[in-house]
This record gives structure tokens, sequence and C-alpha cells, in this order.
């Protein structure tokens, strides 16, 4: 299923080039009362929502994707957390880059381990990045997001899969300089999205999923997540050896090589096999 958060907090099943309004479904979370619960909780409860968006589903009113505004699919998530150079090619690309400009070395994952992104920096599709620091460097980088669907902790590879909700493209945007990641890549809007959620069921492999990014029409990144130096399984226990994680947590799996500078005006489209595509604004 592929699950959307659109126009005023509507619920929608995306089908083609439709959407299904299945908002009614969101009826069955609970009433939460402060203090609200560190999760996000559609994702905590999308078992129960499953079942009964299937029943709504056949006499759902019927709305264009393209008429819409996409908003983020997961609207409160716990934590977003970002692997560093997790692609090869992007680690030659990106060392290469820094020894030009700050002599400073370049690790991966198992060296420097993750970094957080603020959650205020996220956004959906529709409602594009904003720049902050024009001045400076900003670049893109797509990512493919995994959603956690169930909490756990100290997680074992093996039983990584098991803990995932689904999938959705990433844009982890950065300002460049020498401030810390989790401060560059926080900007409001500097952590996209989208289209949607496409539930675990939909992607049979995430290891074999091909990538890419356009900017004004121009090819960027092209990649498969089969290139990852670390897959998601091992992700999600490196991960979860530090802290828990909870519905609705996104883990920003690390970019491919072909990172560049996006400015005002310019449009981004990224795309991932098996989830979709998203057309995304940069804005002055
Ligand atoms: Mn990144």
């Amino acid at each position: 299923m592929l699950l959307c958060r659109f126009n005023e907090n509507r619920l929608g099943v995306v089908q083609g080039q439709c959407i299904r309004d299945v908002t009614a479904a969101l009826d069955c979370l609970p009433n939460y009362r402060y203090p609200l619960p560190s999760c996000d909780p559609l994702v905590e409860h999308l078992d129960t929502l499953t079942v009964r968006i299937q029943t709504l589903l056949g006499s759902a009113p019927t709305v264009a994707v393209e008429s819409v505004t996409l908003l983020s699919p997961i609207a409160n998530p716990g934590k977003i957390i970002g692997a560093p150079v997790n692609y090869q090619d992007h680690l030659q690309e990106a060392t290469s880059q820094e020894e030009l400009h700050h002599g400073a070395q370049i690790n991966g994952v198992e060296q420097i381990g993750f970094f957080l992104k603020a959650t205020s920096s996220l956004v959906g599709a529709s409602e594009g990045v904003t720049m902050r620091y024009p001045d400076r460097r900003n670049d893109h980088e797509i990512e493919l997001v995994v959603i956690i669907g169930k909490k756990g902790n100290k997680i074992a590879s093996k039983d990584a899969l098991a803990h995932v909700a689904g999938y959705a493209i990433g844009l982890d945007m950065t300002v460049r300089g020498l401030e810390e990641r989790s401060m560059r890549k926080s900007i409001d809007t500097y952590s996209v999205l989208g289209p949607w959620l496409a539930t675990a069921d939909e992607i049979s492999d995430p290891g074999t999923l091909d990538i890419s990014l356009s900017v004004n029409g121009h090819a960027r990144q092209m990649a498969n997540t089969s290139d990852l130096i670390i897959g998601i399984p091992k992700l999600i226990e490196h991960a979860s050896s530090f802290y828990s994680l909870h519905p609705g947590d996104l883990l920003f799996t690390g970019t491919p090589a072909g990172v560049g500078p996006v400015k005002a005006g310019d449009r981004i489209k990224a795309s991932i096999s098996g989830i979709g595509s998203m057309d995304v604004s940069v804005h002055a």
C-alpha cells in the first residue's frame, strides 16, 4: 500500500494517478492525553489502521495525485537518524572534495556512527526546500529512508526487517560548512520525505532498488541500494545498539555519488524504484 498525507492532513491510498481519500480511518487512532507518546501514532497503529482502510477503500472518494499538496507521510517522527557516507563511490567523491577544502578525513557509519536531524526540518514533497545561507553551497542528497514500524532496542540484523513499517524517498539537504552535521542538515525544510510511505510489503528487497535524482532535467545521482556499504539490516542493528527505535523513527540510509549544489528556482526530481517519484521545488 502507498499511503500519503495530503492537503489539510488528509490520509490517502495512492492507486496509479489517483488517491483514494481514507481520512475517516484516522478515527481508529487513540485520543491522546498529555504527555504524548514518543513515536508516530499512525505508524504505531498501522495494522489496525490498515484493516479500517480496507473497509473504506471501495467507496472512498478519489482525487488526482497531481492536484494535491503532498505532506510528509510521517507527521510526528520521534527522531530522524542519518547515516553519513554509505556508498563507496560517494566516499571517494567526498574524500577528494574534503581534502581540497579542509584536509579533513571522511569516515563512514562504522567509524563515526550516525547523526540526528531535527524533526522541525521535515517537510513533504509539495512543500519544497527553502534556502538558508544562499551564499554558501547547499547540496542535494537523495537517500532511501527506512521508516521504523516496531519499537526495538539492540535489534539483531537478522530480525531488523521485521521492525520496518515501510520506505520513502528522502532528501537529506545540507549546507556546506564547518558546523556539526546535525546543525547543517537540520535547517527548516532540509529533510524532505515523500512522496508517500510504501509499506514494507510493497518492497520485496530494499537492497536492490534503483535510485536517481535530477536537477532541472539533468541527471545528478544514479545508484542502486545494492551498493550500500552497510545494508539496511546492519544499519538498524548499529543504530539500535545505541538507542531504542520507535514507530515512525526515520532512518536516512546515506547518499550515493553525484551530490551537487542547488539554488532557488531549481526543480529536483527524485525517484526510487518500488516507491515512486517526487518533484521538489527549491525556493528562495
Ligand atoms: Mn546524507
